[in-house]
């Protein structure tokens, strides 16, 4: 079952597009990372997916076929928005009495097991709490639905490198105790790898690239090689990234399955950040026009 499908998906404001002809589908049971730079569109296709705005093109659905923002799905998902809002001058307790009054279902006993853990105390204020203890009291109270899927949108971007993972630490146990799926939107690439088993990077509203994190590293590599025989590469290969040296180049490129480069290029494996890093180069600035059809249509060119 896909968790989230969505086709075709596009959000205008005004004349300008938020998100653009995106189409994906996101297996249930993932922990996905959306990667994108700031105004990629990822809150926007959050919203749609959840189901908080109405899309100008296309449409979302979730859990095999519900229609997204109906209450069958809204009933099983759980939204922290970003920068976890809050009600500040309240206390903890009054926080977690509001939401339970809010849900039909919520679990008090378990987010009061979880504060206690954090050594969050029911009678302080929410405003007088850290960074790091909103963001763990939000996420305390979305999993007290006991979701199935759970949307963050950046929730590592205000939280130190420890607030981090002890935030990801509750999430993967929750994910490892009750299955549910997670979509979470980052701009902090260097810790996905870690916690994420699928990726999605949008770039300027469009879906660069999606899926399973092992088979999209899998399926590209860094070739090293004589600049001269670039075009040759770029004839046989979704070339994503050129970096043009006086003699050598090293290209990244997508290999679609194809094992054999050819003796002129020696090949090595790409990480995670390199590849997305990759990925979110502005595909307008020295983009020139890829002669590969159906492969990338953008190639980032970087003179070294
Ligand atoms: P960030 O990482 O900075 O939060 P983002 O990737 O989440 O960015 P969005 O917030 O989805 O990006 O915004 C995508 C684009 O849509 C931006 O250009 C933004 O200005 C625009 N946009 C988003 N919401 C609205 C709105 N309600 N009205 C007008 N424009 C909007």
């Amino acid at each position: 079952m896909n968790v989230i499908e969505v086709s075709n998906l596009g959000k205008r404001y005004g004349k300008r597009w938020a998100i653009r002809d995106c189409s994906l589908s996101i297996p249930a049971g993932e922990v996905v990372a959306l990667v994108g730079p700031n105004g990629a569109g990822k809150t926007t296709l959050l919203h749609c997916a959840v189901g908080l705005v109405e899309p100008s093109t296309g449409c979302a659905k979730v859990f095999g076929g519900l229609q997204a923002g109906s209450p069958e799905a809204l009933a099983r998902i759980a939204f922290v928005a970003q920068d976890a809002p809050l009600y500040k001058y309240l206390s903890v307790h009054a926080v977690i009495e509001l939401t339970r009054n809010l849900n039909r279902s919520f679990d008090t006993n378990l987010v009061r097991e979880r504060l206690d853990d954090l050594g969050i105390g029911l009678s302080q204020k929410v405003g007088k709490l850290s960074g790091g203890q909103q963001s763990q009291l939000a996420l305390a109270l979305a999993l007290a639905r006991h979701p199935d899927l759970l949307v963050l949108d950046e929730p590592l971007a205000r939280l130190d490198p420890l607030a981090r993972s002890e935030f990801m630490g509750v999430v993967m146990r929750a994910v490892a105790e009750e299955g549910l799926s997670v979509v979470l939107s980052s701009h902090v690439v260097s810790e996905l790898e870690r916690v994420a088993s699928y990726l999605i990077v949008l770039n300027v509203g469009r879906v660069q690239i999606a899926g399973d994190i092992d088979s999209v590293t899998e399926d590209h590599v860094l070739l090293t090689g004589p600049i001269d025989e670039v075009d040759q590469v770029r004839e046989s290969f979704d070339v994503v990234q050129i970096l043009r040296g006086d003699r050598q180049a090293r290209l990244l490129v997508r290999i679609n399955g194809v094992a054999d480069i050819g003796p002129l290029w020696e090949s090595s494996s790409v990480s995670l950040e390199e590849l997305i890093l990759a990925y979110l180069r502005d595909p307008d600035s020295s983009a020139i026009s890829s002669p590969m059809s159906g492969g990338s249509s953008q190639i980032r060119e970087v003179r070294t």
